[in-house]
């Protein structure tokens, strides 16, 4: 799949949205992802998922493991075209832990998804968890990498499907209201 067709997508399902967005950290942009929006629909997660295990065949996989829940549908389509298990991750009191009986054995190599990387920080205690067990991290997959070319994982093999950059601006600096445009608030009905 080429990059175009693969933004296409993010377009045409919602999951990349156009316009003046006022984001929960109190700054602007001018577009809004919500990767789920696109994954909501299993013929698109699949293709994406089946791109992704592509990329990444040449690595030995033997169990994709995502952090929930953005890394589920993600490790759960990568996983069905690699024809291996696919496990996830999940915060318990705060912390990413391995529940609902899941288990890697110790060799046991491992690719490490998510949807959507910024900073990398759930990955990363991914990338703990597996180690911490005896389990081998081969590589990380994203659909988006939205870290601008900064994420690292131990110098691990990193491919994403689409790098967005999506500039963010405080109030007092935004183009967009220095046209008047009105904002609003994404998956919400308040707006200005
Ligand atoms: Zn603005």
């Amino acid at each position: 799949m080429e990059r175009q067709e693969i933004l296409q997508l993010f377009k045409n399902t919602g999951a990349l949205l156009q316009g003046h967005f006022l984001l929960t950290s109190g700054k602007h942009s001018a577009q809004y992802m919500q990767c789920a929006q696109v994954l909501q629909y299993p013929d698109i997660a699949g293709r994406l998922g089946a791109e992704l295990a592509r990329k990444l065949s040449q690595l030995q996989i033997e169990t994709v493991i995502g952090p929930a829940m953005g890394g589920i549908i993600v490790a759960h389509e990568v996983a069905r075209a690699l024809g291996v298990r696919s496990i996830f991750a999940e915060r318990q009191a705060g912390k990413m832990a391995l529940r609902r009986g899941f288990k890697l054995a110790a060799g046991e190599k491992v690719l490490v998804v998510e949807d959507v990387v910024t900073t990398g920080g759930s990955v990363k205690e991914v990338l703990d968890i597996v180690r911490e067990v005896g389990a081998v991290p081969v590589g990380v997959g994203s659909i988006v990498d939205r870290s601008g070319g900064q994420a690292d994982f131990d110098g691990l093999p990193f491919y994403s499907l689409l790098q967005v950059d999506i500039e963010a601006y405080e109030p007092e600096n935004c183009p967009l209201c220095a046209q008047g445009l009105p904002w609003e608030k994404p998956g919400s009905r308040e707006s200005k």
